[in-house]
This record gives structure tokens, sequence and C-alpha cells, in this order.
């Protein structure tokens, strides 16, 4: 069975995107064969690993809307391990779609249900907003990324997500856990990331992943060449980095396997 994981915070510009694209890299580099699936109209995620958005022959819209199949909107990243779901600007029509449609929160969810199984993980792409896209990933997943910028606000509207996420998983998905928070943007010289640090620390305890991403311009570039860090540039400590939280992700559900039941704060 595949590991379905959304990458969601509802603040922008926190890292969502390039942790999904380069966590599926990762992982598709570990030998895991991964889906990635883009959930915002931006059309980010689709583009950072390449594919040109306005050029898709079917979308996460199209499927999700029961235009399409989902199994047509499959694009190949890496023969035979990375896959991309791709998402542009039609995203907006699958919104407003999904909200009049009945058990439209579950509609990605039933799509992937076709395909998931030829993957071991799937990394979903999430909005930034807690609007009916960012449901419908919560609802397919099993678990949650939270990726935070350690800066003063952080924390704020942390609360609203994971109510959110709470609803979910009393309402109809209750597999669902917060899998981890990721620090992103790091700078471990920074005073006030470290406080906030802590305060994560406190807050998350085991849930933090050990694993921190080191604000790193390689990553930042890499998107305009349509590339993953490891394809940009390997040695960037961006891609140590994401490698590292792949190796982490990898570790934690390997030792599942003997230690369940599951909870929320593993490790
Ligand atoms: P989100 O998807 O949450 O809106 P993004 O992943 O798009 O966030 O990141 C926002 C911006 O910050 C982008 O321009 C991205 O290239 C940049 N960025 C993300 N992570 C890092 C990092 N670790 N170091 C440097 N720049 C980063
Ligand atoms: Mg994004």
């Amino acid at each position: 069975m595949s590991h379905i994981i959304a990458i969601a915070n509802q603040k922008g510009g926190v890292g969502k995107t390039t942790t999904a694209v380069n966590l599926a890299a990762a992982l598709a580099e570990a030998e895991q064969r991964v889906l990635l699936v883009d959930m915002d109209a931006q059309g980010n995620a689709t583009m950072g690993v390449g594919a040109d958005k306005k050029a898709l022959e079917a979308t996460v819209c199209d499927f999700l809307l029961g235009e399409k199949g989902v199994a047509e909107a499959l694009e190949v990243v890496a023969d035979g391990s990375f896959y991309l779901l791709g998402a542009n600007s039609d995203m907006t029509a699958a919104e407003v779609g999904l909200r009049d449609m009945k058990g439209g929160r579950a509609a990605l969810k039933k799509s992937l249900a076709d395909i998931a199984d030829s993957f071991d993980y799937v990394v979903i792409d999430c909005p930034p907003a807690l609007s009916m896209l960012t449901v419908n990933a919560l609802v397919a997943a099993r678990g949650v990324i939270i990726p935070m910028q350690c800066e003063y606000y952080a924390l704020e509207g942390l609360t609203d997500l994971l109510t959110t996420i709470e609803n979910i998983r009393q309402m109809i998905n209750r597999d669902l856990v917060v899998e981890g928070v990721l620090r992103t943007m790091y700078d471990g010289r920074n005073r006030l990331t470290g406080e906030v640090s802590a305060q994560l620390i406190d807050y998350f305890g085991n849930s933090v992943y050990e694993t921190v991403i080191p604000r790193n311009v390689r990553l930042a570039e890499a998107p305009s060449f349509g590339q993953s860090i490891f394809d940009y540039d390997a040695s960037a400590s961006g891609a140590a980095a994401y490698r590292s939280l792949a190796a982490e992700i990898l570790g934690r559900d390997d030792s599942e396997i003997v230690s369940a039941p599951r909870t929320g704060a593993k490790r």
C-alpha cells in the first residue's frame, strides 16, 4: 500500500512546494516509486519538475471533476520511478466544482485509489489556503507534513490548520496524523530562529523532524530550470537536507512495522 503524504500549511511562502518537489525527488532517488500531485492553481510543483503547466494533456482538475480518468493525467518525470499529476489555473474551477459535488471532499481519495498502489509514496503539494483542495488532500492522505519557517508569525494560523486536521480525522479520515513538522529556510545563526524552533519542539515534541532545511539559494534557483535540487546541484546543502529528510521518513516507516499502533508523536 502506498504512503500518501500531504504537504500543508495555509501560509504562502513557507516552502511547501520546494519540499513537495525535492522530497518526492529524494524518495525517487532512494529507489521508491513516487507520485507527485500538484493541488495548487499556480502549478509551481508542476513547473518545478520540468512539466509545462500550459501544455498538460490532462490536469488534476480534469479527473477531480470526472472529466477525464486519472491515468490520462500521469506525466513521466523519471522513467518508471517518478510521476506527476500536474495542475494549472484550471484548479480554480476544481475548487468551485468540488464544493457543489456530492462527496466532493473525497474526490482526490477516490481518484488516487485507482493508481496509488503503483507507488510507494504519493506526495501532495497543497495550495496556501484551507480550501476545498487542501481538504481533498487531507482526506486522501495518511500523513501531513507541515513546513514552517522559524519566524515571528510562524505559529500564527497553526491552530486553524490543526483544527482542520482534527475535524477531518474525526469526520472522514480517522487514519490521518501529523507526520511531521519541518523547519524550512533555517538559519541556525539567527537567535529568533532558535527561539521559534524551541517553541515548535515544545509544542510538537518528537513530531518535529530532526532534519532542518537550510536557507540555500540553489533550492530557490532550481525551479527556474524545471529541475529538482538533485538534477540542478546534487552537492548543494539543500540536496543533502532533502536526502536526510527522505531517510528520516523511510526510517520511521520501517520502524512502524515493528512499533504499531500508530500515534501522532513518533520516534
Ligand atoms: P510555498 O509553496 O509554501 O508557497 P515555496 O516552496 O514556493 O513555498 O517557497 C517560497 C519561496 O522561497 C520560493 O521562491 C522558493 O524558491 C524559496 N525557498 C523555499 N525553500 C527555500 C530554502 N530552503 N532556501 C532558500 N529559498 C527557499
Ligand atoms: Mg506552493
